[in-house]
């Protein structure tokens, strides 16, 4: 996706070569234009999936996958990292190592809003080790709800996730995928057009 290639090349921060930071549009001040349009390619490539039901994990997925419900028509539920005192019975429970804060989560979805035949499409900001979205993937199963696929906005590919959630047979569809961070540069891997 090329305008969020472009908002990558101009504004992402690398901070060593493991991590991208992004705090102008996507992990601190969001860009609304730009995630409608997230929203709106997310949506265009899952259209024929039969979607019910868009999934993701508090707190930089959430604006993605908000845009991406609005645009199939559909529900958008975040998992949430903090125990809630009003989300405490009735919950799918899985725990999930934190890629940034190098700890372990426990990450909660309440019953009420998965049901078994929900057809779901996970959302994140980024894939690193694929933990969140295993995860998420892991709580949908749970509900007896089917993946139909991942949607993640950045995919840094040097790292293991993108192989081993397809590898468990996840349909995994980034919009832009990074292939290196090393010496302060990012590299792209080469999308093949045609
Ligand atoms: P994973 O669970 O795939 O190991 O890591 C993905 C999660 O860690 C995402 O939800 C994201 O919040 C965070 N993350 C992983 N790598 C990066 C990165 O390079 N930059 C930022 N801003 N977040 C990252």
């Amino acid at each position: 996706m090329k305008l969020l290639r472009d908002k990558v090349m101009t504004e992402g921060i690398v901070l060593g070569d493991q991590v991208l930071k992004v705090d102008s549009f996507l992990n601190h001040q969001m860009d609304p234009l730009l995630m409608k349009e997230i929203g709106r390619e997310f949506a265009r490539r899952f259209q024929d999936e039969g979607i019910t039901r868009i999934l993701t994990i508090e707190s930089s997925g959430i604006a993605p996958a908000i845009m991406t419900a609005m645009e199939l028509g559909v529900p958008m539920i975040f998992a949430r990292k903090h125990k809630s005192l009003t989300l405490k019975d009735n919950i799918y429970v899985e725990k999930v190592y934190s890629f940034t804060k190098r700890e372990s989560n426990e990450i909660t979805v309440s019953k009420k809003f998965l049901q078994e035949g929900d057809r779901i499409l996970i959302i994140d900001d980024f894939l690193a080790n694929g933990e969140a979205a295993f995860g998420l993937a892991r709580i949908a199963e749970q509900a007896g709800a089917s993946v139909a696929g991942i949607g993640i906005v950045i995919e840094k590919s040097f790292q293991p996730g993108a192989g081993l959630l397809q590898k468990a047979g996840y349909r995994v569809d980034s919009l832009v995928r990074i292939a290196s961070l090393e010496n302060g540069t990012v590299s792209f891997v080469e999308e093949v057009h045609g």
